[in-house]
């Protein structure tokens, strides 16, 4: 199945659902990405810091689908922002993955607290755009106050904002930003992944009673409601799975449509209330990561 697509302000289009690879073991990228592509994704999220690209990149080759065919997303570390490091850090990821362009690649942190330092490599993701060997770039963990921040300072406003997004934790303020614009706004743990990072912490999008009337309605699954509804509002989702069965399940959520009324009783859990870290507390002391040459 082909499924749709999403412009990006640069005019570059992006499949709507792709495969994230984020505590994918290395071991264990190959096989799932493999998987995820057999079964028609085309698009994989991975990132230096999760330390997979060459799985990812092993499992591109092995498909024999074309490169023209693929979308390709992948992030730079903190410990490689300002320009010369992200201009070395690129190369560093693009030979792991074993390509010459990569289609989309994000700063994955503000590092508001060495805000310079991203602006330095912020710079050097145009260079990279302007030289042909990105086709677009982009943030993630963006809040508005860095997206203030940076706009001003710089030529290219980003194509995309990687940010956690699911029906717990929805960012509207922010999301109407991006519209403002012109960023598309990228879901991670757009099933609530995050959710299951709390030790104890037993509230799970994919127990919620509402997204689960809803997705006996339709004969689907709690996470395909999940992605239906940030595919219903614009977004770029990315659910990630080791699991055969789930990585199919998750792409099959367009043969079906929420209505006004469900898509707005999905709105109305959002509980203001993220999953993942606050970005301004991810500093070069506390999440510092060497990121190794290919
Ligand atoms: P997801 O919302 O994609 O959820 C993934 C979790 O849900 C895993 O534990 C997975 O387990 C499980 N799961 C997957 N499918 C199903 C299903 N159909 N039914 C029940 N459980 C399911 O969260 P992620 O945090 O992985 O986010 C998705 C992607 O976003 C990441 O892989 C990464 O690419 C990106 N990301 C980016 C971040 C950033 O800072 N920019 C931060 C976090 C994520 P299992 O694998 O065992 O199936």
């Amino acid at each position: 199945m082909s499924i749709p697509t999403l412009t990006l302000n640069n005019g570059v289009t992006m499949p709507a659902l792709g495969f994230g690879v984020f505590q994918t073991p290395p071991d264990e990228t190959t096989v799932a990405v493999e998987g995820a592509l057999r079964v028609g994704y085309r698009h994989i999220d991975t990132a230096a810091g999760y330390a997979n690209e060459r799985g990812v990149g092993e499992a591109l080759r092995r498909s024999g689908i074309s490169r023209d065919q693929l979308f390709i997303e992948t992030k730079i570390w903190i410990n490689d922002y300002g320009y010369d490091e992200t201009l070395h850090g690129f190369g560093k990821s693009a030979a792991k993955l074993g390509l010459d362009t990569i289609d989309l690649l994000l700063l994955h942190q503000p590092l508001s607290s060495a805000f310079e330092r991203t602006l330095g490599a912020y710079r050097a993701l145009e260079k990279l755009l302007g030289d042909g060997k990105v086709r677009a770039i982009g943030v993630s963990n963006f809040m508005p106050h860095h997206l203030e921040k940076l706009l001003p300072e710089v030529d290219v406003v980003p194509a995309v904002n990687q940010i956690e997004v699911h029906p717990y934790f929805q960012q509207r303020e922010l999301q109407a930003l991006h519209r403002q614009h012109g960023i598309r706004t990228q879901a991670w743990a757009p099933i609530g992944g995050i959710t299951f990072y709390r030790p104890g912490f037993s509230k799970s999008t994919l127990e919620d009673p509402t997204i689960l009337e809803i997705a006996k309605v339709h004969g689907k699954s709690a996470a395909q409601v999940m992605l239906r509804w940030g595919v219903q509002q614009g977004r770029s989702v990315i659910p990630k799975s080791v699991k055969p069965a789930r990585i199919a399940e998750n792409f099959n959520v367009f043969d079906f449509e929420l209505s006004a009324d469900q898509m707005a009783e999905i709105d109305a859990l959002d509980s203001a209330e993220r999953g993942g870290p606050d970005p301004d507390k991810i500093t070069l002391e506390n999440f510092s990561r060497d990121i190794p040459e290919a």
